[in-house]
């Protein structure tokens, strides 16, 4: 093993710095929209019908994305028994847990970026594709500031979409559209909406021929990278900005494979990641695996902000299309067979299941699937366990061994 813990860093993507400014920018507006009132807010599940909301005039605030910067932060258990004290289960989604925590302690890591706290929202929309707690989640903040909340109820576990589904989602879509009017002030306008629509389709192109650039061999990006560099498409879906960020990232990403320049210095191994980030050890994880000379290449939570079936010349359908076509909304049926696939196209080596404690939904390994994927594909699988943001599920050290034994045992397979 020693052998293998060579001193190497994962190398740095320059277009960090572009990313920092096009998430500034993001930050900017919505803090000036919050504080002048100029124009209204509105909070949006990662995956809920961002498109919509910025077609008629609000900047959107995603509860997730700010969760996430709290795991980052390293600060959600913190928060987390706030939540609980408040009646919230220890054991349910700890974006929610530690987001509500946080809000119930007036903290925010927005304080940084010169907000008072989270912006207020004129209005709550979410979409239950991804899961039902984030009703419950917006239905909080829903009460605690006396505004609307509206949303879409997606069925799960989707085996086939079938035109029935489609056509439910798509005209919960359009039942939206009165209760957003009123809020927004303005009517909905087909137009705007077929534009957002283009952008978002355009930005999910982009994100995905920057995941898909990591097929190379050497790849010249990570999941660690892609897990930073995915904010313009979670909350930006639907602007230019999220366009624009991705043809630079793109650039590079181009730049490096001409130059040979690898994410992870003399890669040899290739892993696919199921399931969540770690988001507090999301740089000491992305060391590790450097540390093994390991690139993992893909990653089912990336690759969930793909939304390229959307279509301007068919909004209403195209929208519920690609937001029922989501890997988390789909049958285990369904996601064995995207996972055999993913593992072939990204030549990977081996799969890692990430049982995050409070995510049921994002964790794939909880009904036999790594076992049938495993008998299909040959492809060795390690399942850790942990949680998206409460470092308390995590044990560290144990997590450390089992991945480098895993990494010993790719080794011993591959003779590489
Ligand atoms: S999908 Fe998981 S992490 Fe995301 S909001 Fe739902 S329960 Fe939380």
């Amino acid at each position: 093993m020693e052998e293998l813990l060579k001193k190497t860093e994962p190398v740095k993507l320059e277009s960090a710095a572009e990313l920092r400014k096009t998430m500034d920018g993001y930050f900017t507006r919505l803090r000036e929209a919050a504080e002048t009132r100029n124009r209204k807010v509105a909070w949006c599940t990662s995956v809920g019908p961002a498109e919509l909301l910025y077609s008629m005039g609000f900047e959107v605030y995603f509860p997730e994305n700010h969760g996430a910067m709290l795991g980052a932060a390293k600060n959600a258990d913190k928060y987390i028994p706030s939540a609980v004290a408040h009646g919230y289960s220890p054991d349910i989604c700890s974006y929610l847990t530690s987001d509500i925590g946080a809000f119930l302690q007036n903290e925010t890591p927005l304080q940084k970026s010169g907000f008072k706290s989270v912006p207020a929202p004129d209005i709550l929309v979410y979409n239950t594709n991804q899961c039902r707690e984030v009703a419950d989640w917006f239905g909080f903040y829903a009460k605690h500031f006396n505004v609307p909340i509206l949303g879409i109820h997606t069925p799960l576990s989707i085996p086939e979409l079938s035109p029935e589904i489609i056509k439910s989602v798509s005209e919960q879509y359009k039942n939206l559209i009165p209760g957003i009017e009123q809020v927004a002030g303005v009517k909905f306008d087909m137009d705007r909406f077929r534009e957002a629509v283009g952008l978002s389709h355009d930005g999910c192109a982009l994100w995905r021929q920057v995941l898909e650039k990591a097929k190379q061999i050497p790849s010249p990006i990570n999941f660690f990278d892609s897990a930073i560099h995915m904010g313009p498409i979670v909350v930006m879906r639907g602007t230019t900005y999220a366009v624009d960020y991705y043809k630079i990232l793109l650039a590079e990403l181009d730049k490096r494979i001409k130059e040979n320049i690898s994410a992870v210095p003399g890669e040899k191994y290739r892993i696919y990641w199921d399931g969540m980030p770690l988001w507090y050890k999301l740089s000491s994880m992305a060391k590790l695996f450097a540390k093994l000379e390991t690139c993992v290449v893909a990653s089912t939570y990336c690759n969930s902000w793909v939304f390229d079936d959307l279509d301007p010349s068919d909004p209403f359908e195209s929208s519920a299309l690609a937001y029922c076509k989501l890997f988390i909304v789909r049958s285990d049926e369904v996601k064995e067979t995207v996972l055999e696939n993913l593992l072939g196209e990204f030549s990977a080596d081996g799969i890692i299941f990430h049982e995050s404690k409070t995510c049921a939904r994002n964790s794939n390994n909880r009904y036999g699937l790594q076992n049938r994927l495993f008998k299909k594909t040959g492809i060795s699988y390690l399942e850790i366990n942990g949680d998206l943001n409460d470092p308390r599920c995590f044990s560290e050290e144990q997590s450390i061994i089992a991945i480098e034994t895993f990494v010993e045992q790719l080794a011993g397979k591959s003779g590489k």
